[in-house]
């Protein structure tokens, strides 16, 4: 499979990448380029590591190159909102921007977490978040995108456990502001196996089971983890974190968090390229890498 270094880029070619810091883990520069290659596409994915005195110079930078868009990554999701011309309603929802895209130097900032989420759900599980019951682990900005997607798709009751509990609280505002019911806890509350116990969906959004991270433990006792309920952990290095193991030896379903990073990736390669992303190539791609570094 030819990818960025051996296709022969033009000078027509349309650049687009990432900023972040770091930025060299990332996975999107390796899915963007195969899916940029099977098409046969002149454009380019490039990362860019960008430290965060330097974001609104990095934006300037970027406007001024006319680069199609990028994507935005820790820790400018946020930062980089007073840089940007205008926000999807998705983007000022969520208060978070991960996906820009330039409209001829008008720089508009997206949010495509929330749709990867939700289209992880359906695409892996068959989950229809409407009607249903979901506790959430964590409160950050991947929590924000997660809760805020459930709860306009339609979710019934979305329940915020986490570590700040005043961090859940506000998270819990903003759902209620858009219609779902919503409650905050502490991640070490008695009451959130019973939460577990009457939700049809778990999503874990700590960096509790990533790769490196000491205290990888199970963020729930394991004999919380009962069916129907449905487990979602969206770290996603390793592929499989012990929370996914723990849950399929428990006989429930679960969603990897590739799956959201895969299509929140195809749905800014949509907004970019006006083009149908190639979701199987891209897919490959993600797990190649991720299985080579387990
Ligand atoms: P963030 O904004 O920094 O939020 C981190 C959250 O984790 C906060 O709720 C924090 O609690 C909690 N937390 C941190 N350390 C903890 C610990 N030791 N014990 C318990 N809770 C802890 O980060 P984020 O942007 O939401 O990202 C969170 C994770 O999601 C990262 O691992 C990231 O890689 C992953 N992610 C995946 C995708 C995907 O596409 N699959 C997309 C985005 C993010 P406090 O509020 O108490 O600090």
């Amino acid at each position: 499979m030819p990818d960025a270094r051996a296709r022969g880029l033009t000078g027509e070619a349309a650049v687009v990448g990432v900023i972040g810091w770091p930025v060299a883990h990332s996975l999107s520069p390796l899915m963007h380029n195969r899916a940029f290659a099977h098409l046969d596409m002149n454009w380019v994915y490039v990362p860019f590591a960008v430290r965060p005195e330097n974001l609104e110079a990095a934006v300037a930078g970027l406007r001024a190159l006319s680069v199609r868009g990028f994507n935005v990554t820790i820790p400018h999701k946020t930062a980089i909102i007073p840089f940007l011309d205008q926000l999807t309603p998705a983007a000022a929802a969520i208060g978070a921007v991960n996906t820009v895209i330039n409209r001829d130097g008008w720089l508009v900032g997206d949010n495509t977490d929330g749709l990867g989420f939700l289209r992880s759900l359906r695409e892996e599980a068959e989950f229809d978040p409407a009607g249903s019951r979901t506790v959430i682990l964590g409160a950050g900005g991947a929590a924000r995108a997660v809760a805020v997607s459930l709860a306009d798709a339609g979710a019934s009751r979305v329940v915020i456990a986490n570590r700040t509990v005043a961090r859940a609280q506000e998270l819990a505002d903003v759902i209620e502001s858009r219609g779902a019911h919503a409650a905050a806890l502490a991640l070490d509350s008695p009451e959130l196996e019973e939460e577990l116990a009457a939700a049809d969906l778990l999503v874990q959004t700590t960096p509790a089971g990533m790769s490196g991270e000491a205290d990888a433990v199970l963020p729930v006792p394991e004999s919380w983890l009962r069916p129907p309920l449905i487990v979602c952990d969206i770290v996603y290095t390793p592929p499989e974190t012990p929370l996914l193991a723990a849950a399929r030896r428990r006989g429930l379903r679960v969603v990897p968090g590739w799956g959201m990073l895969l299509y929140q990736g195809a749905a800014a390669f949509e907004r970019w390229t006006g083009r149908p992303p190639p979701v199987a190539v891209m897919r490959d791609a993600l797990l190649e890498a991720l299985d080579a570094g387990r």
